[in-house]
């Protein structure tokens, strides 16, 4: 018992949403976010993670973007702006 993947992903969720994150805004617009997700790329490399390395991003959605089309493409070009920009 314990110790799963999923225990991990829900502690790291918790420190992610603590208030005053950077998750605790909405990565699109800024509104306040009403939920959280992580953003778990296949190729890590190519967000900056080094060789062998997975890379997570978490980030905020507030409930109008979350409803968007088009979301996980507006979600990853802006999350791959941070990698890009070093901001992260
Ligand atoms: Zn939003």
């Amino acid at each position: 018992m314990g110790g799963n993947l999923g225990d991990c992903t829900s502690a790291l969720l918790d420190a992610l949403f603590a208030s005053g994150g950077p998750t605790s805004k909405c990565v699109l617009c800024s509104a306040p976010s009403e939920l959280g997700a992580l953003f778990i790329p296949n190729d890590a490399q190519l967000w900056g993670a080094p060789a062998g390395k997975h890379r997570m991003v978490g980030y905020g959605l507030c409930a109008a973007c979350y409803a968007r089309p088009d979301l996980s493409d507006v979600v990853e070009e802006r999350i791959f702006g941070w990698v890009a920009g070093g901001a992260a």
